[in-house]
Protein backbone atom coordinates (compact mmCIF):
# COMPACT_ATOMS: atom_id res chain seq x y z
CA UNK A 1 0.00 0.00 0.00
CA UNK A 2 1.44 3.47 -1.32
CA UNK A 3 1.48 6.38 0.59
CA UNK A 4 0.75 10.12 -1.12
CA UNK A 5 2.19 12.07 1.43
CA UNK A 6 5.49 14.66 1.62
CA UNK A 7 6.02 13.53 5.16
CA UNK A 8 6.15 9.84 3.81
CA UNK A 9 8.94 10.88 0.72
CA UNK A 10 10.86 12.80 3.95
CA UNK A 11 11.27 9.87 5.63
CA UNK A 12 12.20 7.45 2.60
CA UNK A 13 15.22 9.95 1.63
CA UNK A 14 16.25 10.74 4.66
CA UNK A 15 16.44 6.75 5.59
CA UNK A 16 18.22 6.18 2.40
CA UNK A 17 22.40 6.08 1.25
CA UNK A 18 21.96 6.70 -2.20
CA UNK A 19 19.15 8.88 -3.52
CA UNK A 20 19.29 9.20 -7.23
CA UNK A 21 16.81 11.29 -9.17
CA UNK A 22 14.93 11.21 -12.54
CA UNK A 23 13.08 14.11 -14.50
CA UNK A 24 11.22 14.53 -17.35
CA UNK A 25 9.39 17.17 -19.45
CA UNK A 26 7.09 18.22 -16.32
CA UNK A 27 9.80 19.27 -14.02
CA UNK A 28 10.56 21.81 -16.43
CA UNK A 29 6.95 23.20 -17.28
CA UNK A 30 6.88 25.33 -14.32
CA UNK A 31 9.81 27.00 -16.11
CA UNK A 32 7.35 27.69 -19.68
CA UNK A 33 8.35 25.17 -21.46
CA UNK A 34 5.20 22.91 -22.13
CA UNK A 35 5.82 19.02 -21.61
CA UNK A 36 5.27 16.93 -25.41
CA UNK A 37 1.93 14.58 -24.36
CA UNK A 38 -0.65 16.44 -21.62
CA UNK A 39 -3.55 18.00 -24.16
CA UNK A 40 -2.82 20.48 -26.47
CA UNK A 41 0.96 19.19 -26.03
CA UNK A 42 3.42 19.43 -29.11
CA UNK A 43 2.34 16.09 -30.84
CA UNK A 44 -1.17 17.06 -30.85
CA UNK A 45 0.02 19.53 -33.32
CA UNK A 46 2.82 17.99 -35.01
CA UNK A 47 3.71 14.66 -36.81
CA UNK A 48 6.55 12.92 -34.65
CA UNK A 49 7.41 11.39 -37.59
CA UNK A 50 8.16 14.28 -39.19
CA UNK A 51 11.08 14.58 -37.20
CA UNK A 52 12.59 11.53 -36.58
CA UNK A 53 16.67 11.07 -37.80
CA UNK A 54 15.24 9.02 -40.54
CA UNK A 55 13.00 12.16 -41.70
CA UNK A 56 15.79 14.39 -41.32
CA UNK A 57 18.68 11.82 -43.52
CA UNK A 58 16.07 11.30 -46.02
CA UNK A 59 14.38 14.48 -46.48
CA UNK A 60 16.72 17.45 -45.15
CA UNK A 61 15.37 20.39 -46.86
CA UNK A 62 11.73 19.68 -45.52
CA UNK A 63 13.35 18.49 -42.09
CA UNK A 64 14.47 21.72 -41.46
CA UNK A 65 11.80 23.78 -43.02
CA UNK A 66 9.53 22.08 -40.52
CA UNK A 67 11.58 22.45 -37.66
CA UNK A 68 11.63 26.08 -38.17
CA UNK A 69 8.04 26.45 -38.85
CA UNK A 70 7.92 24.76 -35.21
CA UNK A 71 10.01 26.81 -33.76
CA UNK A 72 8.11 30.02 -35.10
CA UNK A 73 4.63 29.01 -33.85
CA UNK A 74 6.18 28.24 -30.69
CA UNK A 75 4.58 29.99 -27.96
CA UNK A 76 7.73 30.33 -25.17
CA UNK A 77 11.33 31.76 -25.84
CA UNK A 78 13.75 28.88 -25.19
CA UNK A 79 16.93 31.38 -24.24
CA UNK A 80 14.78 33.36 -21.90
CA UNK A 81 13.81 30.01 -19.77
CA UNK A 82 15.31 29.90 -16.47
CA UNK A 83 15.32 27.15 -13.59
CA UNK A 84 11.94 26.82 -11.59
CA UNK A 85 11.65 25.32 -7.92
CA UNK A 86 11.71 21.53 -8.71
CA UNK A 87 15.45 22.44 -10.12
CA UNK A 88 16.84 24.06 -7.47
CA UNK A 89 15.36 21.61 -4.90
CA UNK A 90 17.22 18.84 -6.45
CA UNK A 91 20.32 20.90 -6.75
CA UNK A 92 20.37 21.38 -3.04
CA UNK A 93 19.78 17.85 -2.29
CA UNK A 94 22.86 17.33 -4.28
CA UNK A 95 24.85 19.64 -2.51
CA UNK A 96 24.06 18.36 0.70
CA UNK A 97 25.14 14.96 -0.63
CA UNK A 98 22.05 13.35 -0.36
CA UNK A 99 21.01 13.13 -4.09
CA UNK A 100 24.16 10.98 -5.82
CA UNK A 101 22.58 11.21 -9.51
CA UNK A 102 20.40 13.16 -11.26
CA UNK A 103 19.09 11.37 -14.80
CA UNK A 104 17.25 13.18 -17.13
CA UNK A 105 15.29 13.13 -20.15
CA UNK A 106 15.04 16.41 -20.66
CA UNK A 107 17.24 18.60 -23.06
CA UNK A 108 16.76 22.16 -21.85
CA UNK A 109 20.07 22.05 -19.51
CA UNK A 110 18.05 23.65 -16.58
CA UNK A 111 19.14 20.83 -14.19
CA UNK A 112 22.94 22.35 -14.71
CA UNK A 113 21.75 26.09 -14.73
CA UNK A 114 20.37 24.95 -11.14
CA UNK A 115 23.37 24.27 -10.22
CA UNK A 116 23.17 20.18 -10.39
CA UNK A 117 26.54 18.94 -11.20
CA UNK A 118 26.37 15.01 -11.45
CA UNK A 119 23.48 15.02 -14.64
CA UNK A 120 22.97 12.52 -17.15
CA UNK A 121 20.74 13.58 -19.83
CA UNK A 122 20.19 10.24 -21.64
CA UNK A 123 18.17 12.51 -24.71
CA UNK A 124 21.21 14.88 -25.48
CA UNK A 125 21.50 18.60 -25.01
CA UNK A 126 19.46 21.41 -26.86
CA UNK A 127 22.16 23.45 -26.19
CA UNK A 128 24.96 22.27 -28.65
CA UNK A 129 24.88 21.39 -31.77
CA UNK A 130 26.59 18.13 -33.71
CA UNK A 131 27.72 16.27 -37.05
CA UNK A 132 25.79 13.25 -37.97
CA UNK A 133 28.47 12.41 -40.23
CA UNK A 134 32.08 12.85 -38.03
CA UNK A 135 29.83 13.53 -34.76
CA UNK A 136 31.52 17.01 -33.73
CA UNK A 137 29.94 19.62 -31.53
CA UNK A 138 29.78 22.60 -32.25
CA UNK A 139 28.41 25.23 -30.74
CA UNK A 140 24.47 25.91 -30.78
CA UNK A 141 25.08 29.64 -32.19
CA UNK A 142 27.50 28.12 -35.32
CA UNK A 143 24.33 26.25 -36.15
CA UNK A 144 21.42 29.26 -35.73
CA UNK A 145 23.60 31.40 -37.90
CA UNK A 146 24.13 28.79 -40.72
CA UNK A 147 20.06 28.18 -40.56
CA UNK A 148 19.45 32.20 -41.05
CA UNK A 149 22.82 33.02 -43.22
CA UNK A 150 22.67 29.55 -45.79
CA UNK A 151 20.70 27.66 -47.44
CA UNK A 152 19.04 24.00 -46.25
CA UNK A 153 20.19 21.81 -44.83
CA UNK A 154 22.66 23.49 -42.14
CA UNK A 155 26.23 21.31 -42.86
CA UNK A 156 29.37 20.77 -41.19
CA UNK A 157 32.31 22.90 -42.55
CA UNK A 158 34.86 20.43 -41.85
CA UNK A 159 33.14 17.29 -43.54
CA UNK A 160 29.95 18.79 -45.27
CA UNK A 161 27.72 16.07 -42.53
CA UNK A 162 24.37 16.98 -41.82
CA UNK A 163 24.45 19.16 -38.28
CA UNK A 164 21.22 18.93 -35.83
CA UNK A 165 20.77 19.86 -32.60
CA UNK A 166 23.06 17.69 -29.68
CA UNK A 167 19.58 16.14 -28.83
CA UNK A 168 18.36 12.26 -29.32
CA UNK A 169 15.77 12.45 -31.95
CA UNK A 170 13.29 9.19 -32.58
CA UNK A 171 14.88 6.50 -34.11
CA UNK A 172 18.19 7.25 -33.05
CA UNK A 173 20.19 5.26 -30.14
CA UNK A 174 20.88 6.89 -27.11
CA UNK A 175 24.30 7.91 -25.91
CA UNK A 176 25.72 4.37 -25.04
CA UNK A 177 28.51 5.75 -22.29
CA UNK A 178 25.12 8.15 -20.71
CA UNK A 179 23.17 5.20 -20.93
CA UNK A 180 24.94 2.75 -19.11
CA UNK A 181 26.15 4.90 -16.34
CA UNK A 182 22.17 5.92 -15.93
CA UNK A 183 21.29 1.70 -15.80
CA UNK A 184 24.42 1.35 -13.18
CA UNK A 185 23.15 4.53 -10.98
CA UNK A 186 19.24 2.72 -11.17
CA UNK A 187 20.58 -0.30 -10.14
CA UNK A 188 22.74 0.73 -7.14
CA UNK A 189 20.40 3.31 -5.41
CA UNK A 190 18.42 2.39 -2.52
CA UNK A 191 16.11 5.46 -3.54
CA UNK A 192 14.92 6.86 -6.95
CA UNK A 193 12.34 9.63 -7.14
CA UNK A 194 10.88 10.14 -9.98
CA UNK A 195 9.48 13.69 -11.62
CA UNK A 196 7.33 15.42 -13.88
CA UNK A 197 7.54 12.02 -16.39
CA UNK A 198 4.71 10.26 -18.64
CA UNK A 199 7.08 7.31 -18.15
CA UNK A 200 6.24 6.04 -21.65
CA UNK A 201 9.85 6.58 -23.61
CA UNK A 202 11.48 4.16 -23.85
CA UNK A 203 14.35 2.89 -22.49
CA UNK A 204 14.39 6.07 -20.08
CA UNK A 205 10.60 4.68 -18.63
CA UNK A 206 12.69 1.56 -17.50
CA UNK A 207 14.98 3.51 -14.83
CA UNK A 208 12.18 3.38 -12.23
CA UNK A 209 11.46 -0.14 -13.04
CA UNK A 210 15.90 -1.64 -12.80
CA UNK A 211 15.76 0.45 -9.35
CA UNK A 212 12.69 -1.51 -8.07
CA UNK A 213 13.89 -4.82 -9.23
CA UNK A 214 17.29 -4.10 -7.44
CA UNK A 215 15.00 -2.94 -4.18
CA UNK A 216 15.06 0.60 -3.98
CA UNK A 217 12.84 2.38 -2.69
CA UNK A 218 10.10 4.35 -4.76
CA UNK A 219 8.81 8.21 -5.28
CA UNK A 220 7.12 9.04 -7.51
CA UNK A 221 5.89 12.96 -8.46
CA UNK A 222 3.85 13.80 -10.91
CA UNK A 223 0.44 15.45 -12.07
CA UNK A 224 -0.91 12.43 -13.94
CA UNK A 225 -0.85 8.49 -12.91
CA UNK A 226 2.11 6.77 -14.04
CA UNK A 227 2.61 2.95 -15.23
CA UNK A 228 4.77 3.00 -12.00
CA UNK A 229 2.69 4.03 -9.39
CA UNK A 230 0.85 0.59 -8.34
CA UNK A 231 4.78 -0.28 -7.53
CA UNK A 232 5.47 2.87 -5.64
CA UNK A 233 6.29 3.30 -2.25
CA UNK A 234 5.17 6.76 -2.66
CA UNK A 235 2.81 8.51 -5.16
CA UNK A 236 2.71 12.46 -4.99
CA UNK A 237 0.04 13.62 -8.26
CA UNK A 238 0.93 17.52 -7.45
CA UNK A 239 3.18 19.91 -8.91
CA UNK A 240 6.72 19.39 -9.13
CA UNK A 241 7.92 22.62 -7.84
CA UNK A 242 5.91 23.03 -4.42
CA UNK A 243 6.16 18.92 -3.96
CA UNK A 244 10.06 19.13 -4.54
CA UNK A 245 10.65 22.48 -2.31
CA UNK A 246 8.61 20.91 0.71
CA UNK A 247 10.54 17.54 0.54
CA UNK A 248 14.19 19.53 0.61
CA UNK A 249 12.99 21.49 3.02
CA UNK A 250 11.69 18.35 4.90
CA UNK A 251 14.99 16.67 4.23
CA UNK A 252 17.78 19.21 4.90
CA UNK A 253 15.75 20.75 7.14
P1 LIG B 1 5.94 13.71 -21.11
O1 LIG B 1 5.55 14.94 -21.85
O2 LIG B 1 5.69 12.41 -21.74
O3 LIG B 1 5.27 13.68 -19.66
C1 LIG B 1 5.35 14.77 -18.81
C2 LIG B 1 4.60 14.40 -17.54
O4 LIG B 1 4.80 15.47 -16.62
C3 LIG B 1 3.10 14.23 -17.74
O5 LIG B 1 2.70 12.98 -17.22
C4 LIG B 1 2.48 15.40 -16.93
O6 LIG B 1 1.32 15.01 -16.21
C5 LIG B 1 3.58 15.73 -15.94
N1 LIG B 1 3.63 17.14 -15.56
C6 LIG B 1 3.44 18.24 -16.31
N2 LIG B 1 3.64 19.36 -15.60
C7 LIG B 1 3.95 18.94 -14.34
C8 LIG B 1 4.26 19.62 -13.12
N3 LIG B 1 4.27 20.96 -13.05
N4 LIG B 1 4.54 18.88 -12.04
C9 LIG B 1 4.52 17.51 -12.07
N5 LIG B 1 4.22 16.82 -13.20
C10 LIG B 1 3.95 17.53 -14.31
O7 LIG B 1 7.46 13.92 -20.76
P2 LIG B 1 8.62 12.90 -20.65
O8 LIG B 1 8.18 11.72 -19.87
O9 LIG B 1 9.79 13.67 -20.22
O10 LIG B 1 8.92 12.46 -22.15
C11 LIG B 1 8.93 13.42 -23.15
C12 LIG B 1 10.13 13.45 -24.05
O11 LIG B 1 10.17 14.74 -24.61
C13 LIG B 1 11.42 13.25 -23.35
O12 LIG B 1 12.12 12.41 -24.18
C14 LIG B 1 12.11 14.60 -23.34
O13 LIG B 1 13.41 14.48 -23.87
C15 LIG B 1 11.36 15.45 -24.32
N6 LIG B 1 10.99 16.80 -23.81
C16 LIG B 1 11.89 17.56 -23.16
C17 LIG B 1 11.52 18.80 -22.70
C18 LIG B 1 12.52 19.63 -21.95
O14 LIG B 1 13.72 19.44 -22.14
N7 LIG B 1 12.08 20.53 -21.07
C19 LIG B 1 10.23 19.29 -22.91
C20 LIG B 1 9.33 18.49 -23.61
C21 LIG B 1 9.71 17.23 -24.04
Amino acid sequence: MSSDTIEAAVDLVRGSDDVVGFTGAGASTESGIPDFRSPGGLWDRYDPSDFTIQALRRDPVAYWEKRLEMRENQEFDWNAVEPNPSHEALAALEAAGVLSTLITQNVDGLHQAAGSENVLELHGSRRAAKCLHCERRLPLETLDRKLTEEPLPPRCDDCDGLLKRATVSFGEALPRDVLMAAKRAATECDCFLTVGSSLTVEPAASMPRIASRNGASLVVVNLEPTGIDDRADVVIHAKAGETLSELADGVLG
